[in-house]
């Protein structure tokens, strides 16, 4: 099966890796931590698919749920109907997430995620008589998918750039607290993450806090390179957005789940945001779905009037699927039998050792990790940004890792089933490319 370069195919991103490697590469089958290439290469899942995959690939009870979930219930209207797996589904993960936040909103991604809870900030104050509030803050280098609202307040300027013309009005976006001597929370100090925070008092004297509806951050953020929060930094954001009536939403599509260690950011950090974003883990990758976990007050605000629901025209074909819903229950099954949000808090320490270890490697400018997930930051080649992230990526393809090389940053989020050993084994073969890389 050989494809004439990039002929028939519109990359998925028409980005630098592609453009490097025209002859795309095929992945055929996957099992466990592994895919299986269409040379018979097997390559550990570095990054859970993208962060998708938790639970690994192929796993058999959620193959069994899809054919079963299949023959039962294959699709139900959500217009007008409900399906009771998917309200039991609801509380489930309402159960996970911090206490108030009660109610759950179905997508099938998480840009959907983002856009809905955008949404839903909009449609909250415009019903508590605060229709002016219509600005939103995003954080720079935040990654919040790919849908209008989620990449104006997105933070990554060339994701933006060539719509610039289609963005949302009255966007800004507070720093990031990308700093490498700062950021690892090991070596958090709390008086710098409070003055981080402050940069959003500086947006507010600048607007006017009555006229903003709500400020979306990642609490870890995981695109632009697993930059862990100051220590002291998402509660002064909490405190200064309740100061104000601004609504705060947590983008955890990456670290809803257990990534963390927790089930959500929200509890690692002990921070309580109005909303929480989630997708990804969810479904294990393997059927989309996505969703909003909503406060009380912001369910209660839109329940209580019939205008409410009139006027909030939202929801997707697929919202809640049956099919997603039923993996969705393996999913948390699997997690609660087999204890995985425990392991990540077990593996935590074995990555974090494992990936330090590298530090003294010529050419690494920063580690960082939390939960089971870190970065490594390359020095780049002079005047050639992003080629030596390519050199790694293809150098792991060659020692049988799948590693997601953005930049000259390599991000590291492998399955929670994965053992220390082949934690070790990762980190020993990075050791071994950025060794012979130089
Ligand atoms: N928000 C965050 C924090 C993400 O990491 C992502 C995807 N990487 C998204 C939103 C968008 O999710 P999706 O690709 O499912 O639309």
């Amino acid at each position: 099966a050989t494809i004439k370069k990039g002929t028939y195919w519109f990359p998925f991103t028409a980005n630098r890796l592609v453009k490097a490697n025209p002859e795309p590469r095929m992945i055929v089958s996957a099992k466990g931590a592994y895919y299986q290439t269409i040379n018979g290469e097997a390559l550990f899942d570095t990054l859970s698919g993208l962060w998708c995959t938790p639970l690994g690939h192929g796993h058999f009870k959620i193959a069994e749920a899809l054919k079963k979930q299949a023959e039962t219930l294959d699709y139900a209207t959500t217009f007008q109907m409900i399906n009771p797996e998917t309200v039991r589904l609801s509380a489930r993960i309402a159960q996970k997430a911090p206490d108030g936040l009660e109610h759950v909103f179905f997508t099938n991604s998480g840009s959907e995620a983002v856009d809905t809870a955008l949404k839903l900030a909009l449609g909250y104050h415009r019903l508590k008589g605060e229709g002016q509030r219509f600005r939103m803050i995003g954080r720079e280098r935040g990654y919040h998918g790919v849908g209008f609202g989620g990449m104006s307040v997105g933070g990554i300027v060339p994701n933006r750039k060539m719509f610039a013309s289609g963005m949302i009005p009255g966007v800004d976006h507070i720093q990031h607290t990308y700093n490498r001597e700062k950021t690892a929370f090991t070596a958090g100090q709390p008086e710098w993450g409070i003055e981080q925070a402050q940069d959003l008092e500086r947006l507010i004297g600048l607007h006017d806090a009555s006229t903003i509806a709500a400020v979306i951050v990642e609490p870890v953020q995981g695109s632009t390179g697993v930059i862990v929060p100051p220590i002291g930094y998402l509660q002064k954001l909490r405190e200064i957005c309740t100061r104000h009536g601004i609504l705060l939403i947590f983008d955890e599509v990456i670290t809803g789940f257990g990534r963390l260690g927790e089930n959500f950011a929200a509890q690692r950090f002990d921070v309580k945001p109005d909303m929480i974003t989630f997708a990804k883990a969810i479904t294990n990758g393997v059927i989309p779905m996505g969703g909003v976990l909503i406060s009380d007050e912001i369910y209660n605000t839109f329940m209580s009037g019939p205008e409410s629901a009139i006027e909030f025209a939202h929801g997707y074909t697929y919202s809640g699927h049956p099919m997603a819903t039923a993996v969705a229950h393996v999913v948390l099954d699997i997690m609660e039998q087999e204890n995985l949000v425990e392991r990540v808090k077990a593996l935590e320490p074995v990555l974090q050792e494992a990936v330090h270890d590298l530090r003294d490697l010529p050419g690494v400018l920063d580690i960082r990790n939390i939960g089971l997930s870190a970065a490594i930051d390359l020095l780049p080649v002079e005047g050639k940004p992003g080629a030596k992230g390519m050199a790694v990526f293809n150098e792991g393809l060659e020692n049988g890792l799948l590693l997601r090389c953005v930049g000259d940053t390599i991000a590291f989020g492998p399955p929670f089933i994965s053992t220390p050993a082949q934690i070790q084994e990762m980190m020993m073969k990075i050791r071994h490319i950025l060794q012979k890389l130089g």
